[in-house]
């Protein structure tokens, strides 16, 4: 796909232009870095990845499905905005690929509009930005609508997608033509590859997940900061002084708490912790593999990073023989 270069000095001028038409999304240090919404190039934080993951702005944590009065269903009105990404690394990059395949192939429309009325713009990282970064241990892929690298006084820009071909057609008094290409150097992340690549299936039973499992708390942290996480529930909030009326809203869960596999009758399928935090690394690195043919993890670290006890998931399977 096409290069392109846009020199720093425009850059501020790149996103005051943006914010014109988009609402721009990108990351900011506060308590914490996190995505939000910006006004001025200067409230970007290049040096560390968000320690949330941008999945909240398409499988929203809490969404109304329908409202309810008597047998009158309401379908609300989606009020997505259309916004552009910036600063996206490559590994969250990749999750939104995944989140795509479990949502736009089931043809969710809250997710499926979200997605529609947005650009992707990736942040290139040369070095791993945390120590808990594994993407090179798994096969990404180049997936974005425009890629930024950083060179110095200038950011090569490779397009991904037609809609990210366009969109430079659109600024192209601030970019560039060059002849440069980008190169294995310039994709390559150093740091990131602490997975050691082994076929987990014949681990299933063995005694060394008891390290993370009898220190894990079952607070769901792992999984509300997962961008690859995609398990919620449905349950509908009545109105007590009209009963007859509500909502059905849909919320985020997560297969680490008890309840989440308890169907009719009391059963519940993961009672004992062991097997619940198992099948958080197995449905990351096997179970999705299995059916979509990628592996569901994308190596982000965050579910290291944000749990409780630091449990190192990687660590302990790198450690088993
Ligand atoms: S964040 Fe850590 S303690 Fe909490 S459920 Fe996940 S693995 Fe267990
Ligand atoms: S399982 Fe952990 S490392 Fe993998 S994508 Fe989720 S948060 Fe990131």
């Amino acid at each position: 796909m096409p290069v392109f270069a846009l020199k720093k000095k425009r850059f501020s001028k790149f996103i005051s232009k943006l914010t014109k038409s988009y609402e721009v999304i990108a990351p900011v240090k506060e308590d914490v870095v996190k995505f939000q919404q910006i006004q001025d190039a200067d409230e970007i934080h290049f040096e560390k990845n968000s320690f949330f993951p941008v999945k909240e702005y398409f499988f929203r944590k809490q969404e109304t499905i329908f409202t309810f009065d008597g047998n009158k269903i309401t379908v609300p009105a989606f009020k997505t905005p259309s916004r552009v990404f910036f600063g996206i690394r490559r590994c969250d990059l990749n999750a939104i690929a995944h989140q795509d395949v479990v949502f736009k192939g089931a043809k969710d429309p809250y997710y499926t509009e979200a997605r529609e009325k947005s650009i992707l713009i990736g942040y290139h990282c040369d070095e791993a930005p945390s120590p808990y970064c594994f993407c090179g241990s798994l096969e990404l892929a180049e997936f974005f609508d425009l890629m930024f690298f950083d060179k110095e006084d200038y950011f090569l820009v490779e397009t991904g997608s037609q809609k990210g071909e366009n969109f430079v057609k659109k600024y192209m008094g601030l970019f560039s033509k060059t002849d440069k290409k980008i190169s294995a150097r310039d994709r390559f992340i150093l740091g990131a590859d602490r997975l050691e690549k082994k076929d987990i299936k014949e681990f299933y039973d063995h005694p060394d997940w008891k390290k993370g499992v009898d220190v894990c708390l079952s607070c769901s942290a792992c999984t509300n900061l997962c961008p690859t996480c995609y398990c919620f529930e449905l349950h509908d909030e009545v109105n007590i002084s009209k009963p007859s009326t509500g909502e059905r809203k849909r919320t985020w869960s997560s297969c680490q708490v008890q309840e989440f596999t308890k169907v009719a009758g009391d059963h519940v399928f993961r009672k004992d912790r062991e097997e619940r935090f198992k099948h958080r690394i197995y449905h990351q690195l096997q179970y999705f593999k299995e059916k979509n043919g990628v592996d569901l993890c994308v190596g982000c670290g965050r579910c290291v990073e944000g749990c409780p006890t630091r449990i190192d998931f990687v660590q302990i399977l790198n450690e088993m023989k």
